[in-house]
């Protein structure tokens, strides 16, 4: 029998209270059903919207076109959606009207997949479940309810949930489901980006997001979706690798963790330039030289494309464009700094684990090789060490440099900072006010003048 939070058991006593059914069900009852936790509840119910607004004190509006209201009860969040069918999806986009049903087998049948069609009746505590959602889990399919190609036309993204849902669980999509995906690639493409990008986020924070993407490789979706990533394969690369780019794409990807979005994103995207930029070399071997300029510009061009934020963006970016970075122990602590200066201290622990999956995703090995750890430890010891690193840290400000050269406002003084900067990354003991002032002197009579 399943065990149900109180709270749910509580709010499911108001709709009963009211001659309302209240019914768990989607993700929240699979989850359960799968003994994974689950954090956010979806209800089913045949009140209509404005009746659940009036039987609870803290209702928002969230989509009552179709038919949901977020219900805010003892601190939990519940969205309740009013049993529908969903009619005429014209352009495979979104339904393009919802009609209201008092049943909820039909509520069932317009959802995605079978083990997405179960609901638990929070009253009389029995299980529906009419397409069989639990045998499919036992099973471990994602299988469409219906027509999978009917049901694809009527919603370009459900071939996009069906990979990410595999993934997530480890499930496979069960064959015929999966035959029908390329079959529907028009409808995918007119999708909004914002949808693609929610699923491609989904499909990030799974434990292994390859087994989602080889999928998508393999029917045609990514080659629609993310052309960027799809051009890597095949694409061999030197002798040190052991897959092409794609595949090592995808491992660098998978061996970032889960939770760091902007690090398995730079993962995932760090190589997308190596196929524009091969070249062979006059020896006859293979050299990627700038392939990180044109990863980042772009992984840039991808993530406008699925409209993800400005910073997330700008973070991704500036990972892929200073991942390649390549310590020995011959570095000096000079170079060290130029490099926290260059990267800028609160990226390294991001960069060095994008490089540690990196290495991962080269030939499987899981170890990270010695000259990172030995890098990481440096980097530690030089920050502990010098806290001069950016203009801020100076022991000087344009002000004082002015003041003490007479010198008016202008370019001038910020090629003087960046000056007196570079010489402190050089040697952190002159930072103190007189060395930067009489070095400011100098360099001024020497080369602005
Ligand atoms: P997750 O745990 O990732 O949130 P979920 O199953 O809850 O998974 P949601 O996108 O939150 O996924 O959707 C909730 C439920 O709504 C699904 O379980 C499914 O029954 C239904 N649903 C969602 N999107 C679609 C769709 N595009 N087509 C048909 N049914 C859908
Ligand atoms: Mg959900």
């Amino acid at each position: 029998m399943l065990s149900v939070p109180a709270t749910l058991e509580e709010l499911a006593r108001v709709f009963l209270l009211h001659g309302r059914q209240c019914y768990l069900v989607g993700g929240a009852i699979r989850d359960m059903l799968l003994g994974r936790r689950s954090t956010d509840y979806d209800i089913a119910t045949d009140a209509l919207p404005q009746q659940v607004q009036a039987m609870f004190k803290r209702v928002i509006p969230t989509g009552i076109k179709h038919g949901t209201v977020t219900v805010l009860f003892r601190g939990v969040r519940f969205e309740v959606t009013t049993f529908r069918i969903d009619r005429e999806y014209l352009d495979g986009r979104r339904p393009d009207t919802v009609v209201f049903t008092p049943s909820i087998e039909e509520d069932l049948r317009r959802r995605d997949f079978t083990v997405n069609a179960i609901a638990f009746d929070l009253s009389t505590r029995r299980l529906l479940d009419p397409h069989d959602g639990r045998g499919d889990l036992h099973r471990r399919l994602i299988r469409a309810i219906g027509d999978p190609l009917e049901r694809f036309r009527e919603d370009g993204l459900r071939p996009v949930r069906a990979c990410r849902f595999a993934a997530q669980f480890r499930f496979e999509v069960e064959p015929t489901t999966f035959a029908a995906i390329p079959e529907c690639l028009d409808t995918v493409r007119k999708v909004s980006c914002e949808r693609i990008r929610e699923e491609v986020v989904r499909l990030l924070a799974a434990p292994q997001p390859s087994l989602g993407f080889r999928l998508m490789a393999s029917c045609g979706l990514l080659a629609l979706l993310l052309p960027e990533l799809q051009a890597g394969a095949g694409v061999q690369q030197r002798a040190m690798h052991c897959f092409d780019v794609l595949e090592h794409s995808l491992r660098s990807c998978d061996a970032a963790a889960p939770e760091n979005l902007p690090v398995r994103l730079a993962a995932l995207l760090h190589d997308i330039g190596k196929p524009g930029a091969s070249r062979q070399e006059e020896d006859g071997v293979l050299s990627f030289h700038g392939h990180e300029k044109l990863s980042a510009e772009l992984a840039v061009g991808l993530l406008t494309r699925l409209r993800f934020s400005n910073q997330l963006i700008q973070q991704t970016r500036h990972l892929v464009l200073h991942h390649m970075f390549n310590y020995t122990g011959q570095w000096s602590d000079a170079a060290v700094r130029r490099f926290i200066a260059r990267v800028g201290e609160e990226h390294i622990p991001d960069l060095l684990a994008l490089r540690r999956a990196d290495q991962v995703g080269t030939c499987g090995d899981s170890s990270p090789s010695a000259a990172l750890a030995a890098f990481s430890k440096r980097l530690e010891d030089v920050l502990a060490a010098a806290r001069a690193l950016t203009l801020k840290d100076l022991a000087v400000d344009g002000r004082d440099v002015m003041g003490a050269l007479r010198l008016p406002p202008g370019p001038h003084i910020g090629v003087l900072l960046a000056h007196l900067l570079e010489s402190v990354l050089e040697d952190p003991q002159l930072n103190r006010k007189e060395s930067l002032l009489a070095i400011a002197g100098r360099f001024y009579e020497e080369r602005l003048r």
